[in-house]
C-alpha cells in the first residue's frame, strides 16, 4: 500500500516520528525567536537612536535663557552713579552704623524696640535727601516699620515696590564669631556682623541708591514704594502685614515687587560653569504640625507594654523612614535647571536639558544632599519632642513638633493626609499649628516686566552671570503683599560662595565691601531701568543682524 505520508506502524516508529516533529518544531521556533529578538533589538535601537537625537538636539538648542538679551531697550539709565572716594567712605560708614544697631527679633512678642527706634534715627540722619525730598512721602507703620512712597511723573505707569527688613535674628559672640556680631568690624575686605547679608544690605542699599539718585536730580517716571519691615524674622505680622494694609486701603496695585530671598550663587551649584543669579519666583509652603499621644499615668514599677513616649517615638520613626514623595521637576525647579542647562558641564548638561527623561535619576542623586533634597520634595523635620516629668513616673503625655517645607507640587492638605497615613496609628493625635501652601509662581517669560527688568539690570552689571528663575526654600515678608501684585521676585545681588550660605542666621555673617557697593549700584540702576514704559519685543536685535 502506498502512502502519501509516512504512517508509523510500531511504537518505536511512533516515538521516532514524535522526536522528528519535535526537532523540526524546535528548529522552526528557534528561528522564529531569533527573528523576533532581532526585530525587538532593532526597534529598541531605533527608539534609542530617536531618543538620542531628541536628547542631543534639546541639549544644544535649549535657549530658555535667551529672553530679551538681544532686544532693543529704551535707555532710561541716564544718571550715572560715579561715586567718589569720599562718598564711598560715607556709604560704607552708613552700612556699618546699621550693622552696629542690634535690632534683634527674639520672638513675636520680644523685640529690641529701643534698637528699632535707634534705627529710625539712623535712617533720618544718613539719608537726608530721602527724608526731605518733596517726591518722597514717608510713613512709620506698626511703630517701627517704614513705608516710602516715591512719586512718578507718569501716573499711567503702574508703580513697583522694593522690600527689605530691618530686624535680625539673635547672635552671640561666644558661638565662634571672628568679630563681635554687632561690631561691623572689617577683616580682609569683609564687614562682619549680624544682618550684613540678611537683610540690612538691602535696607541700606535701597535707601542709599535713592539718596544718590535724588542728590543727582533724578525724578522717576514710574512711581515706586519702599517697604522696610521690622519683624520679618518673626513672621512680619506687625510690619509687612500693616504696610500691605495701608497700600490696600489706598487701592494700590503694583507692577512687581522685589524682596530679599535668593542671591548670586558662585561655585555653589555642582557642575555649573560660572555664577548663577537665581531669582525666586515662588516660595515653598510651610506647616508646623503637633503630634501627641496620651496614656494612663502610673508608677514606673508596673509599666504597661507601651506608654506615650514609645507610641509617639514609633510614629516619628515611621515619618522619618518614609520621606515625602519625590516631586523634582513638577515645580519651578524644572525651569531653574533648564535655564542653567547650557552652563552645565557634560554629562550634566545632557541631563539638565532633558529633565523629562532624567528626572527620576537626578532626583535620586540630589536627595542625598540636604540642601538639594529641599528642591526634590516636601521636607520633614522633627524639631521638638517633650515628655516625662519624673524618673519614676510613667509619662501620661508626649508631644512632638514637626516642621515641614511644602513643595509647590503638593498642597498642605495632601501633606497632612500623607502624615496621617504614614503614622497610621489612631492613638497619635495630629494638629496643624500653622501652615500655608507654597506661594503662586510669578511670571518669568519675555513679557514679564519685573523679571526682565531685574534680569537686564543684573546682566548689565554682571555679564558673567546666568540668570534663572528659582524657588525660595525659606519665607519672606513678600507673602503678605500677595493681594497687591501677581509678580513677586525674591532676589538681591549678594554674592554667595561655598560656605557662605551657612553664615545666614549662622556665625560669621559677613558682606564684602565691594559687594555692598555693587548692591547700592544695583538698586541705583534698577530704579532707572524700571522707568521704561514697556518691554521691547523679543529678539529685535537678532533680526537686525
Ligand atoms: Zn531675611
Amino acid at each position: 500500500m502506498q502512502h502519501s505520508t509516512f504512517v508509523p506502524e510500531s511504537p518505536i516508529e511512533c516515538a521516532a516520528l514524535h522526536a522528528f516533529v519535535y526537532r523540526k518544531m524546535l528548529v522552526h521556533n528557534k528561528w522564529r525567536i531569533i527573528r523576533l529578538l532581532t526585530l525587538v533589538g532593532l526597534s529598541l535601537l531605533l527608539v534609542l537612536l530617536i531618543l538620542f537625537i531628541v536628547v542631543m538636539s534639546r541639549t544644544f538648542t535649549l535657549k530658555e535663557n535667551l529672553g530679551l538679551q538681544f532686544a532693543q531697550w529704551e535707555n532710561t539709565t541716564i544718571i550715572s552713579a560715579d561715586i567718589s572716594k569720599q562718598q564711598r567712605e560715607v556709604l560704607l560708614a552708613n552700612f556699618k552704623a546699621a550693622i552696629r544697631i542690634p535690632s534683634v527679633s527674639f520672638s513675636q512678642t520680644h523685640q529690641n524696640t529701643s534698637a528699632l527706634r535707634e534705627f529710625d534715627q539712623l535712617l533720618r540722619r544718613v539719608f537726608p535727601n530721602v527724608f526731605s525730598s518733596s517726591l518722597v512721602k514717608h510713613e512709620v507703620v506698626g511703630n517701627y516699620s517704614h513705608l516710602f512712597t516715591v512719586l512718578g511723573t507718569d501716573p499711567e505707569l503702574v508703580p513697583y515696590m522694593l522690600l527689605a527688613h530691618i530686624d535680625v535674628v539673635p547672635a552671640n559672640e561666644v558661638d565662634g564669631w571672628e568679630a563681635p556680631p554687632f561690631s561691623a568690624k572689617e577683616l580682609n575686605g569683609f564687614i562682619y556682623g549680624r544682618g550684613t547679608i540678611d537683610n540690612k544690605q538691602c535696607v541700606m542699599g535701597i535707601l542709599q541708591a535713592v539718596e544718590y539718585l535724588l542728590e543727582r536730580g533724578y525724578v522717576p517716571r514710574r512711581g515706586f514704594y519702599i517697604g522696610l519691615g521690622h519683624d520679618e524674622e518673626v513672621y512680619g505680622y506687625n510690619g509687612a502685614v500693616n504696610i500691605a494694609k495701608v497700600l490696600k486701603s489706598g487701592g494700590v496695585k503694583l507692577q512687581y515687587i522685589l524682596d530679599e530671598g535668593l542671591a548670586v550663587m558662585d561655585g555653589i551649584i555642582t557642575g555649573l560653569n560660572g555664577p548663577a543669579a537665581l531669582i525666586g519666583v515662588s516660595e515653598k509652603g510651610q506647616a508646623t504640625v503637633k503630634l501627641s499621644a496620651s496614656t494612663r499615668l502610673g508608677h514606673s514599677s508596673m509599666p504597661p507594654k507601651e506608654n506615650s513616649i514609645g507610641i509617639l517615638a514609633a510614629a516619628i520613626t515611621r515619618l522619618e523612614e518614609s520621606p515625602m514623595p519625590r516631586l523634582f521637576g513638577y515645580g519651578p525647579e524644572q525651569s531653574t535647571f533648564e535655564h542653567l542647562a547650557h552652563k552645565f558641564q557634560f554629562p550634566l548638561r545632557f541631563m539638565m536639558s532633558n529633565l523629562w527623561l532624567f528626572n527620576p535619576l537626578l532626583s535620586r542623586v540630589m536627595e542625598r544632599r540636604p540642601d538639594m533634597n529641599a528642591f526634590v520634595r516636601t521636607t520633614t523635620a522633627v524639631t521638638m519632642f517633650n515628655s516625662g516629668v519624673k524618673v519614676n513616673v510613667l509619662p501620661s503625655h508626649a508631644e512632638a513638633f514637626v516642621n515641614l517645607r511644602i513643595h509647590p507640587a503638593q498642597t498642605l492638605q495632601e501633606v497632612l493626609d500623607l502624615i496621617k497615613s504614614t503614622i497610621s496609628d489612631n492613638r497619635v493625635k495630629l494638629e496643624l499649628v500653622d501652615g500655608f501652601d507654597s506661594l503662586p509662581i510669578s511670571s518669568y517669560d519675555e513679557q514679564s516686566f519685573g523679571y526682565q527688568i531685574i534680569k537686564k539690570t543684573l546682566l548689565d552689571m554682571f555679564p558673567q552671570v546666568t540668570v534663572a528663575p528659582s524657588i525660595c526654600i525659606g519665607n519672606t515678608d513678600s507673602r503678605h503683599y500677595m493681594d497687591l501684585t501677581q509678580d513677586i521676585y525674591r532676589f538681591n545681588p549678594t554674592w554667595l560662595r561655598p560656605g557662605e550660605p551657612e553664615r545666614i542666621h549662622g556665625i560669621n555673617e559677613r558682606m564684602s565691601v565691594q559687594n555692598y557697593e555693587e548692591i547700592v549700584l544695583f538698586y541705583f540702576q534698577l530704579i532707572q531701568e524700571s522707568d521704561i514704559r514697556i518691554l521691547p519685543p523679543s529678539h529685535t536685535g537678532q533680526h537686525e543682524l
